[in-house]
């Protein structure tokens, strides 16, 4: 999409879709939520020739950081999180635990996401949308020029976030997706955390989670 790749790594273990994005012609890349597939990422990037100047994480749950060492290893980016997520983020080895894996824990975080913030990295436009519920320091990460929202695990196409574990909050997350993602034009791609894309325009028409009854009306 005009002129901006984006590549998706699903991850083995959990499906969970890490992605890389770029400038054609670009030099540097972004990485988003880097899990079990990091190893694929690393090599995509050296094929292609591309520094990653980011790794950029919509939330600190396992399957979306457990790629994060990997890939600082093997190329000195710098992380983003929101700090309403480093609680989760320091706790990775539990988290590990929890599901009888062994992790090596990711270094801290370089840097702070915040809500409303703009990004310039790798020489793409990024705006951050906090967007909690399924994790208190849940974002989303909003491509303008690219017409695209990677929305991790906040909406998934005919289903939303699990509000279960620990932090979430079930009105919260329906609040952030009226809020803070059906707020986004009706054609943007909604690129999501586990499953295949969708849209906007989609989800606000046909979205079981996000009928009268659970949020109020629409936005
Ligand atoms: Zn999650
Ligand atoms: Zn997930």
């Amino acid at each position: 999409v005009n002129g901006i790749r984006i590549r998706t790594f699903v991850s083995p273990g959990f499906g969970q879709n890490g992605y890389l994005v770029w400038r054609d012609n670009g030099q540097s890349a972004l990485a988003i939520d880097p899990g079990a597939a990091a190893p694929a990422m690393a090599d995509a990037l050296a094929d292609e020739g591309l520094w990653l100047e980011a790794i950029l994480l919509t939330h600190a749950h396992l399957d979306h950081i457990e790629g994060v060492a990997t890939l600082v290893d093997r190329t000195g980016a710098r992380i983003w999180l929101h700090p309403a997520d480093r609680p989760l983020y320091d706790a990775a080895g539990q988290q590990a635990a929890a599901f009888g894996l062994r992790l090596t824990p990711p270094p801290a975080p370089d840097e702070a996401l915040a809500d409303g913030q703009r990004l310039n990295l790798a020489g793409l436009d990024i705006e951050v949308r906090h967007a909690p519920g399924h994790s208190p320091g849940h974002v989303i990460l909003v491509l303008e020029e690219a017409g695209v929202a990677f929305v991790g695990d906040v909406v998934f196409q005919g289903s939303i976030g699990r509000t279960d574990l620990p932090g979430g909050n079930f009105q919260q997350l329906i609040a952030s997706i009226r809020g803070q993602v059906l707020t986004l034009d009706a054609s943007c791609r909604l690129l999501p955390g586990h499953g295949p894309e969708t849209d906007v325009g989609h989800e606000r028409a046909t979205n079981p989670f996000l009928a009268a009854q659970y949020g109020g009306g629409l936005a």
